[in-house]
């Protein structure tokens, strides 16, 4: 029987309650389900963040320092979108805005954008920088969850759902304020790359003493990576959240920005 002292044997997918401690990171240990066969961190950020709220000088340097990280896949990403979806007068809400520089993008084509951002620090500098107001509230907070149920056209993911405390809960939050017809989209890293598998290798010949490449696909750090997916186990979660995959075309350019990622788009019937 389970002792149900470790608050981490609970599968955060499946929900099934005997997950182990399998592979042990530096800092962390990753989880793993016997049943669905789900990895996530047993670290979790919690609603308080540990950051100031003020932009200090330091907190501009650091952001300004990242502001280009992953930049160069928004206008690949606004490519994805305008396949299923006519952004001209649309609702859409970017979950996990960062700086806002997809909304920025979304504006320019005629969409309504508003964004939830939980970084008091990148919150203060779209705010300084792109005039722009992101949310502080989460998905599934009451704000979205009473006020807005039903209201979006478009709602985007980008390199978020291995970040947040409980994906389920999150996805099932945004399909709430998802519009019937509405499309959601996310990307998040692949955990069937050859790096991955390969640490999983290696960490089961090592005896579990060498994670490899494992501790680079997982960050302890506030907002840092906590669960990785397999493409079959977020399909999977998508469609319980009552939404129906549509299929996304990559090529060119697409293919390769996206290579290590796996790139998801869903409507609600
Ligand atoms: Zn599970």
């Amino acid at each position: 029987m389970p002792t149900h002292q470790d608050p981490f044997s609970r599968c955060k997918l499946c929900h099934e309650d005997d997950s182990t401690p399998t592979y042990q990171l530096g800092k962390g240990v990753i989880y793993r389900c016997p049943h669905c066969d789900f990895h996530f961190l047993n670290h979790l950020d919690g609603t308080t963040s540990k950051e100031e709220a003020s932009l200090s000088a330091d907190g501009r340097r650091y952001i300004k320092s990242r502001i280009t990280e992953g930049e160069h896949l928004h206008p690949l990403r606004l490519q994805l979108v305008q396949q299923h979806c006519s952004l001209a007068g649309a609702m859409s809400l970017d979950i996990g805005a960062g700086l806002g520089q997809f909304m920025l993008l979304l504006q320019q084509q005629g969409a309504t954008a508003l964004g939830i951002e939980p970084s008091a620090l990148r919150r203060a500098y779209s705010h300084e920088v792109y005039g722009l107001e992101l949310n502080p509230q989460l998905a599934d907070d009451d704000y979205w969850q009473s006020s807005y149920p039903e209201t979006f056209d478009l709602m985007t993911l980008w390199d978020v759902i291995e970040h947040v405390d409980d994906p389920r809960s999150t996805l099932t939050a945004a399909a709430t304020l998802l519009k019937p017809g509405g499309l959601i989209y996310l990307d998040t890293p692949d955990r069937k790359v050859f790096s991955y598998r390969l640490s999983q290798i290696v960490n089961r010949l090592s005896g579990g003493t060498i994670p490899l490449f494992l501790s680079h696909f997982y960050s302890s750090l506030h907002y840092g990576h906590k669960q990785i997916f397999t493409r079959r186990q977020i399909t999977a979660l998508l469609q319980d959240c009552g939404l129906v995959p549509v299929p996304v075309l990559l090529d060119g350019p697409a293919n390769r920005a996206f290579s290590r990622k796996i790139v998801l788009a869903a409507h609600k019937p």
